[in-house]
């Protein structure tokens, strides 16, 4: 999604960026301040999309030259990213120094080139001050954007040499469209929009922790169904069941849970994923000793595998509980 037209909530900001490229007046160096997850990053893709395309329409990139599929890819030689390396805090002087030497090049494709510095808050301020020389004149007619959630917390003399943008944290409608756009159900994005402080990101990381809410309920499915009738363990196995991905997605938590328990029982509690569910997976783990905890998982391993090949998963799920469910104690 690189097109300012695709883009959501952020209105504002992007008709000034429109009028300035319909004008010919896009600036050297811009500073997009604003939450993480509310479009900065986006909204900076579309500006470099727009002035890299080969054959834009009224200032929108046209989303099909071969300009516009490298920068949708990731590796269009012209566009550079400056963050702090994977080990570090900082962006440092000599990661500046590299781009500007990137930056004097002739660009490879596009008529300038073009360089994302996030978060910019985090330059050292030996990284910064190289800078500034770079954002009064950038070489070749190139373009740097600058984000940052914070601008106070950026040099003055790095502050003035941006035209400075203020995105707002993303409306809970506009949030639930993007959310669904990329592919969250419709349940979850208008339950997590509401919550998520006007953030994509923080939206995404709410999932997450949801995901471990799906974890609780098969854990308790598994206290259920220990020692019941038939009929029980295959009722609690309709209430879980879904269509061939999410049950292949339940194997998986059920192979984590598992081998959470296992880990419990040999005495390796600080290597378990499922910290937020530690209590609980205590109690169901003291009830089996450890090979029966081994067995319970090697059959889940193999079961999700069944799945994959081409087992019916509501079946696979009825034989999986109906086993668990006897599974002796000693
Ligand atoms: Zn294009």
């Amino acid at each position: 999604m690189m097109r300012f037209d695709e883009l959501l909530g952020q209105d504002r900001v992007v008709n000034a960026l429109r009028r300035s490229i319909a004008a010919h007046r896009v600036a050297h160096a811009y500073l997009f301040e604003g939450i993480p997850g509310c479009g900065r990053r986006t909204t900076a893709l579309a500006l470099i999309a727009s002035l890299f395309c080969h054959q834009p329409v009224t200032g929108e990139a046209c989303g099909s030259c071969p300009s516009c599929k490298k920068l949708a890819a990731g590796n269009h030689p012209d566009l550079h990213l400056l963050q702090p390396l994977p080990d570090k805090r900082d962006i440092s002087i000599e990661q500046v120094r590299e781009l500007q030497q990137m930056l004097s090049l002739r660009p490879f494709e596009a008529k300038r080139k073009a360089c994302l510095i996030d978060p910019a808050e985090q330059m050292s301020i030996g990284a910064a001050n190289s800078l500034l020389k770079t954002l009064e004149e950038p070489p070749g007619d190139s373009l740097l954007i600058l984000l940052t959630s914070q601008a106070d917390l950026l040099l003055p003399t790095v502050r003035s040499r941006c035209q400075h943008l203020r995105f707002a944290p993303l409306g809970i409608d506009d949030l639930t469209t993007l959310l669904i756009r990329q592919g969250m159900t419709l349940d979850n994005a208008t339950m997590l929009a509401p919550l998520a402080d006007g953030s994509l990101e923080v939206a995404r990381n709410l999932e997450g922790e949801d995901a471990s809410a799906s974890r609780q309920v098969l854990l308790d499915a598994l206290r259920q169904v220990r020692h019941q009738q038939v009929a029980t363990v295959f009722d609690t196995s309709e209430r879980l069941a879904g269509g061939r991905n999410e049950t292949l997605e339940l194997f998986a938590q059920l192979i984590s849970l598992l081998r959470d328990m296992l880990l419990l029982r040999t005495a390796a509690s600080d290597r378990i994923a499922n910290v937020s569910l530690l209590g609980r997976l205590h109690e169901e783990a003291d009830r089996f000793l450890p090979s029966r905890l081994m067995e319970s998982l090697e059959l889940a391993i193999e079961t999700r595998r069944a799945i994959q090949g081409n087992v019916n998963p509501k079946l696979a799920l009825d034989r999986y509980l109906l086993r668990y469910s006897r599974l002796r104690i000693t």
